[in-house]
């Protein structure tokens, strides 16, 4: 097999763009990618100052070396979920990473922005690890992103297509309204993007693979098998059979049918922190609340 550019052996055959690269045209093809994406959607200019939210995972660290080499002003937030060695070796990497790109990086701690572990958040707010997780991450990270002009995550086609073939199952619309590769800042929300959009999971892996990016292979010890990857593996093997059909998938949508959606967002701020939220009281202060009734 050949490179389709420059006829040397190709290293990576990518059937959904009809191609085979060298490694160099490999990595020209991804950050064309990305640049494309950045145009598209108007996502930042080399002006804006960008925080990278950054897991110590494959996405966020090639998305933060990708941007870095383009010449943005990139700084990196990690938080820290205080689950023993998976939390170690995340922080770890993120910060070897900070120290290759030679970008500054903050660190948050779980325990110490909510006042209780994740094991025991979990406990007194009786829901499932992966959502409080996911919630209190995602209101940290919000949270520093109002500081920055854009706050940017390692969001790709897979993880995009999985969602909105999960959010159009239960036609959840007003998750629709407000899945988009770039969203303006509204009320106390951060401005948002998503470089990663038109680049799949293989190939942001050998991405990493050819420019030896050392990232966290360590799995979360409580992630079980999510209907998210449930519905990324039913994907994968229609990309299979179609070749292509995740890109035009989430292109059609994004450019023709998103639109009417936005009017389904219902989202006001919280009474006690201003954070916008569908309910009088975010989930983040209504775990605090009860973090303090417990320790009464
Ligand atoms: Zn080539
Ligand atoms: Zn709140």
């Amino acid at each position: 097999m050949k490179c389709t550019v420059c006829s040397k052996t190709a290293e990576i055959a990518l059937r959904s763009h009809n191609s085979a690269f060298c490694r160099e045209h490999f990595l020209l093809f991804f950050k064309r990618r990305i640049e494309k994406a950045i145009k598209d959607f108007n996502m930042f200019s080399k002006e804006k100052r960008l925080l990278i939210a950054v897991s110590g995972g494959k996405d966020s660290l090639v998305v933060w070396q990708v941007l870095n080499e383009m010449g943005y002003n990139t700084t990196g937030y990690h938080i820290n979920i205080g689950l023993g060695i998976y939390s170690e070796v995340s922080e770890n990497i993120s910060k070897a990473f900070a120290k290759r790109l030679n970008r500054p990086l903050y660190v948050d701690y779980f325990e110490k922005e909510v006042g209780v572990s994740l094991r025991e958040a979990a406990k007194i707010s009786k829901k499932p690890y992966c959502s409080v997780c996911g919630m209190v991450k995602r209101y940290l990270i919000n949270r520093k992103g109002t500081k920055f002009d854009t706050l940017v995550t390692g969001h790709n086609l897979s993880d995009e297509s999985a969602t909105l073939f999960g959010n159009i199952l239960h036609w959840n619309t007003g998750y629709m309204g407000r899945q988009f590769p770039v969203l303006e800042d509204i009320g106390s929300l951060s401005r948002k993007a998503k470089p990663l959009i038109y680049l799949t999971e293989r190939e942001i892996a050998a991405y990493a693979f050819f420019k030896e990016i050392d990232y966290a292979l360590l799995r979360c010890p409580n992630a079980r098998t999510t209907t998210g990857s449930f519905y990324k593996n039913i994907l994968l093997e229609i990309e299979e059979a179609m070749p292509a059909t995740r890109m035009n998938f989430l292109k059609a949508y994004f450019l023709k049918i998103q639109e009417k959606f936005r009017e389904d967002v219902k989202l006001s701020p919280c009474k006690k922190c201003g954070y916008l939220t569908s309910q009088d009281i975010c989930s983040f202060c209504r775990l605090k609340e009860k973090i303090k009734e417990g320790k009464k």
